[in-house]
């Protein structure tokens, strides 16, 4: 296969945040990842900014560690490890004082790219882009990479943009949602706009509903203190769930670039009806045989917070008027799986006898496991016996489609830290559109607390509450059986 991949011209990216959880599972080992695949230039340099002192070889060090640990032994090797770790140096920085600042000055470089991920905690945004102005350190070319969550509610998530408004300019900003680097995701604006099968179809005229699903088989573990004050609406449906409606469900953009595609999200977002208190199903997992009850990972044996949630949407525009979204997620479900499932409707007038097994098209989107995307297609039943219709998977896993090698693609933040670096802002959300979707999600939490609504007990391992699949079955459907 010819590659294509555009290249990359040097960099410095400062990580702030650099000795912490997120770095040292995801954004350094992608680093590593791009650079053994020949794709960091020779003269990029990584540079971790933390609170602790250290030297940059004791960096290195925790680095190399943190490499050993993530990637498995045939995702590395010494002499590459080398040479990356050679291209990382380290400050000691208070994102608060005064402390570090002078010393990460010296260290940029004019005429590179330059770009400073804060892979810190949100409350410290503000002063680290307060600090990057006054030091001079960022150019007006500069980028920053924000992580999730971006606000708690429309309030903060205004007050972050406009603290980071202050002394960046919005194409200067990268806010990222990592749902959007993985390559299914891409896949499916492919797929929906890259062949002429499936856009004269895709809407409420031949698609019955669509179902997203994003279920994990863990709890909130460590997590519990700070995901108790969020719960599933916030933590997964305001960012990751509604950002795979939008690719679903916006209207062709005229071009791939960051603006087309963003303002058609945007347009999505703001066409999205109240949701009714009865379209929403609350859970909160229960104690299983060895596993502990939310309450007791929250530490909050009164928690009204959601582990589980289930909701059916309506996008009122003429494409969708009549086509429901339904969307759920959860923590400590059966299986662990993403997906999207376009049910199309079935054919106006069926020529065959009414048992002969017709049913309507499905396109499922998978995200995980096994990325990739099958179309059920009814036809005969081979043999003889007169017409007997199934349903057969066209199935596209991409392992098996184009084989192990081109599989093996980019783990999510690798392409996005290399969007970041190239200066490509279509995979990550703008300002506007983080304010629409909380715009969005703000009535619905409030009028659950106004209630004091409590979220409904289910089993760990199972689909969730049983109201849940009340959802869709009161509207003549079901959802698709998780780790089917
Ligand atoms: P962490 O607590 O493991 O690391 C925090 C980092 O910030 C450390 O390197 C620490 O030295 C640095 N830091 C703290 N206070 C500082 C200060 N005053 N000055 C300079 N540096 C300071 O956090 P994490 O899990 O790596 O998360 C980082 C960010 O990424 C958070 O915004 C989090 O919400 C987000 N995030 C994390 C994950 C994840 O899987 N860990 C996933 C999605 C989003």
């Amino acid at each position: 296969m010819v590659s294509r991949v555009i290249p990359v011209e040097a960099f410095d990216l400062v990580i702030f945040g650099g000795t912490g959880d997120l770095a040292r599972r995801k954004i350094l080992p992608g680093l590593y990842r791009r650079f053994r695949d020949g794709q960091i230039p020779d003269d990029a340099r990584i540079v971790g900014a933390a609170r602790s002192d250290m030297s940059a070889e004791a960096y290195r060090a925790q680095v190399a560690d943190a490499l050993n640990e993530v990637l498995p032994a045939s995702k590395r090797d010494a002499e590459s490890v080398e040479a990356f770790l050679a291209r990382l140096d380290y400050v000691g920085i208070d994102a608060t004082g005064t402390h570090g600042w002078p010393d990460l000055s010296q260290k940029m470089r004019a005429g590179v790219v330059q770009a400073f991920y804060f892979s810190v905690a949100p409350a410290l945004f503000g002063d680290l882009a307060k600090r990057l102005h006054k030091h001079k350190i960022a150019g007006p070319e500069a980028r920053i990479v924000v992580e999730k969550p971006f606000g708690h509610d429309l309030a903060s998530a205004r007050d972050l943009n406009a603290m980071l408004a202050r002394h960046f300019d919005e194409q200067q900003i990268y806010r990222i949602d990592h749902y959007l680097g993985k390559e299914t995701v891409q896949n499916l604006m492919a797929v929906r706009f890259g062949n002429l099968l499936f856009e004269p179809l895709w809407r409420n005229q031949y698609i019955d509903h669509v179902q997203i699903t994003v279920a994990e088989t863990v709890g909130v573990g460590g997590r519990g203190a700070y995901y108790d004050k969020s719960g599933a609406m916030r933590d997964m449906v305001q960012n990751h769930l509604m950002q795979l409606l939008c690719l679903i469900a916006m209207e062709p953009p005229a071009k791939f670039d960051p603006d087309a595609v963003r303002d058609e999200k945007l347009k999505v977002i703001r066409a999205l009806d109240p949701v009714e208190p009865g379209d929403v199903v609350r859970g909160q997992y229960r104690a299983g045989a060895d596993t502990p009850s939310y309450r007791d990972d929250a530490e909050n044996p009164a928690s009204r917070t959601e582990s589980f949630i289930a909701m059916k949407l309506h996008v009122s525009n003429w494409r969708w008027n009549g086509t429901p979204f339904y969307l759920r997620t959860g923590k400590r479900m059966k299986a662990r799986v993403s997906e999207i499932v376009v049910r199309f409707k079935e054919p106006p007038h069926s020529i065959f006898e009414e048992d002969t097994g017709q049913s309507a098209n499905e396109l499922t989107i998978r995200l995980q496991p096994n990325e990739g995307m099958d179309l059920t297609v009814t036809i005969k039943e081979p043999g003889p016996g007169g017409m007997r219709l199934i349903d057969v998977p066209l199935d596209m896993t991409f392992a098996e489609a184009l084989g192990e090698e081109a599989a093996d693609v980019p783990d999510a933040y690798e392409r996005l830290i290399m969007d970041v670096i190239r200066g490509n802002q279509t995979l990550f959300m703008r300002g506007d559109e983080v304010e629409a979707a909380w715009a969005w999600t703000d009535p619905v939490i409030a009028a659950w607390d106004a209630r004091e609504e409590k979220p409904i007990s289910y089993e760990a391992g199972s689909t969730g509450p049983e109201e849940a699949l009340i959802l869709m079955h009161r509207d003549g459907r079901r959802w698709r059986e998780i780790g089917s």
